[in-house]
C-alpha cells in the first residue's frame, strides 16, 4: 500500500457542543454505518453519543468493563434514551469453526435481556428502544422494534 501525506480535513457544516441525551449501542461492521446514521436521523437523535463494538450489546455481556461507558455518558450527558441494534448474521457470534450457530437469533435476544436488566441497574429512568436489523426483501436494511 502506498504512504498517503497526511493532510487536514475540515468538515462541512457548524459544530455542535451539544448531545441529544441519547445512546446508540450497535456493532461496529462498517457496512452496518451509513443505514444506523439514517435511522438516528429518523429517530430524531442525530446528535446521540455512539458506542460502537463489534457484536453490539453481546460485547458488553461477554465484557461487563463495557457498562462503565455506559454509566460515564448516562452521568455525563444526562442520557434519557438509549438505543440499541443487533443485526442479522453478526459475525461477533461466529463460532470456533468460523460458522454462524443456527441459534444466533436466540443468542442475540438472551443477550439483549442480559444487557438491557444491566443499564436499568445503572439507570433505571432511562428509556431503553431494542431493535432487530435485517434487510427487507427488496435488500434495504430494516430496524424492527423488538417489543419487551
Ligand atoms: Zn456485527
Amino acid at each position: 500500500m502506498a504512504k498517503r501525506v497526511l493532510e487536514t480535513f475540515v468538515s462541512k457544516g457548524k459544530y455542535e457542543d451539544r448531545t441529544d441525551s441519547t445512546i446508540f449501542v450497535g456493532c461496529s461492521m462498517g457496512s452496518c454505518g451509513p443505514h444506523n446514521e439514517r435511522f438516528l436521523k429518523w429517530r430524531g437523535c442525530k446528535l446521540a453519543d455512539r458506542i460502537l463494538v463489534p457484536g453490539s450489546v453481546g460485547s458488553f455481556v461477554k465484557d461487563p468493563n463495557r457498562y462503565e461507558d455506559i454509566r460515564f455518558l448516562s452521568k455525563a450527558h444526562d442520557v434519557k434514551l438509549i438505543l440499541a441494534i443487533q443485526h442479522l448474521r453478526c459475525a461477533f457470534y461466529l463460532d470456533e469453526n468460523n460458522q454462524l450457530p443456527v441459534e444466533i437469533y436466540e443468542r442475540q435476544m438472551k443477550d439483549m435481556g442480559i444487557w438491557t436488566q444491566e443499564v436499568k441497574l445503572i439507570n433505571p429512568h432511562t428509556d431503553i428502544e431494542l431493535y432487530y436489523q435485517e434487510p427487507n426483501q427488496d435488500e434495504r436494511l430494516a430496524f424492527r422494534p423488538l417489543y419487551r
